[in-house]
């Protein structure tokens, strides 16, 4: 099997499309930092960023600077800065939202999220009084829409589909814990949850701790397309745009984009290694339910305790992205191994956000300092984009970092892109992965309970694994 980094080197595929990412959020959503649509507008040329969704279009306030910030100058769903300059009209908007679907699964309450694309402000106008009569009360950024039935859901997601035929709804973050996979609670095919509105399903998003080798252990996900966004919360140079797709478009239009998920004309997407991601493995982090700050424990599925219970606190363990992968796999007759690609040929890459490497590099923890954001700067414009930092030939990209940066920062980026990485722990219960570049590491075999040594003593290392 050739090596990621080989695909990038004899491929052309990797030279084409057009960059998008089509799920972010505004500050209405919570989380930290802030989608400022002009801070977007100069940092998406730097990351090779054509197109950004605009998220959370459904909320009002929002609603109401996007209309007051963005045109559609030529009527066809896509967006830019008004009065923008010929550099700033480089970067498009599309109109996006995420919503909160919730439904009882047993005598649980299911919440997943979706990502919904708009056509135009007419389709969100009506969209928005739809979702008002089914008692959405629309007072944050991501609407919460509750359900009685699985059928109400599929009923519901039809009617919101059939306001525009170029309304597209995609499931989230698919395996997550508020994604359609998540464990909480497990459900095992689309249907099971979005009911007869699983069939207007045309795509998935692979979110940041799983990627083509972890989603494909799902046989239902063969015959869709794969798309990865950043889900960003902001505009900065390691959020906006730190996972995206590259999309075969004839011409930037909304219909040419809603075409091209619906058809599966992806020519590659980047993405985040999974154990960078906050849920690749299972376990549970510090300084949540009963664990003091320096307890934490991580288990890769292969050392999973056998009843899933953490050792330290004694309540059920946060199952990992990977961990629900392979019962999904199991769950849909499959026997796929981890390790193996599946079905349809997915070209992709690994990446670490340039800001975080250079951050490695020179030894400080804020990807978001100004000493980063000036080696940023010089590295971007020698290479022409942050994109092409993963998809220009190794040889060429060695030699236009010899003598442009400290060679400490030039050997951690060609360390990175050459795979020679891994994030040790990696991301589980919510923390994302520490990265360690200069070293690769296997998912097996992982088993590290942290912390409450009186307690740990009780346990033999035999009470842990299967
Ligand atoms: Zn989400
Ligand atoms: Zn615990």
């Amino acid at each position: 099997m050739t090596s990621l980094q080989d695909q990038i080197d004899l491929s052309d595929e990797f030279q084409k499309g057009i960059v998008c990412d089509l799920h972010c959020h505004s500050s209405y959503a919570g989380g930290t930092g802030s989608l400022d649509l002009r801070t977007a507008v100069d940092n998406m040329p730097k990351k090779g960023v054509r197109v950004v969704g605009t998220g959370d279009c459904l909320y009002p306030p929002w609603l109401k600077i996007l209309k007051d910030q963005l045109v559609d100058k030529d009527e066809d769903g896509v967006f830019e800065l008004k009065n923008a300059t010929e550099k700033e009209a480089q970067t498009k908007f599309v109109l996006q939202t995420e919503i909160a679907i919730t439904a009882p699964i047993g005598v649980n309450r299911k919440i997943v999220h979706c990502i919904f694309l708009w056509p135009d402000h007419h389709s969100i106008e009506e969209a928005i009084t739809l979702i008002e009569k089914f008692g959405v009360k629309n007072s944050m950024g991501r609407p919460f829409l509750t359900n009685n039935s699985i059928e109400e859901v599929g009923e519901r997601i039809n009617k919101i589909l059939d306001i525009d035929p170029l309304i597209e709804f995609i499931p989230a973050h698919i395996l997550v814990p508020l994604g359609i996979y998540g464990p909480k609670p497990p459900i095992v095919y689309f249907s099971d949850f979005f009911g007869e509105a699983a069939e207007r399903i045309h795509a998935f998003e692979t979110g940041l701790s799983a990627d083509p080798t972890v989603t494909s252990l799902i046989p239902e996900l063969d015959d869709l397309t794969l798309i990865s966004n950043s889900d960003a919360h902001s505009a900065a140079l390691n959020r906006l745009g730190r996972e995206l797709t590259s999309l075969d478009l004839n011409k930037i239009t909304y219909k040419e984009i809603i075409d091209a998920l619906r058809n599966n004309r992806v020519c590659y997407t980047a993405e985040f290694h999974p154990s960078e991601g906050r849920y690749f493995l299972t376990g549970h982090r510090g300084g949540v339910r009963n664990h003091k700050q320096d307890e934490y424990c991580v288990y890769s599925p292969d050392m999973v305790p056998k009843n899933k219970i953490c050792p330290i606190c004694d309540l059920t363990l946060e199952p990992g992205v990977l961990q629900r992968a392979m019962e999904l796999s199991e769950a849909q007759g499959s026997d796929r191994e981890y390790g193996k690609l599946y079905g349809k040929k997915r070209n992709f890459y690994r990446m670490v956000p340039l800001a975080e490497i250079i951050a490695n590099g020179i030894g400080i923890k804020n990807p978001n300092a100004k000493s980063v954001r000036q080696l940023y700067e010089v590295i971007v414009a020698a290479i022409g984009t942050e994109c092409k930092l993963w998809t220009t030939k190794l040889s060429a990209l060695e030699q236009i970092l010899t003598g442009l940066v400290d060679e400490k920062i030039a050997e951690a980026i060609i360390e990175v892109r050459k795979g020679n990485f891994c994030f040790s722990p990696p991301g589980f219960d919510g923390s994302y992965g520490a990265l360690t570049i200069g070293q690769t590491s296997s998912y097996h075999g992982i088993k590290i309970v942290k912390g409450k040594e009186k307690q740990s003593q009780q346990f033999t290392l035999d009470d842990f694994t299967k």
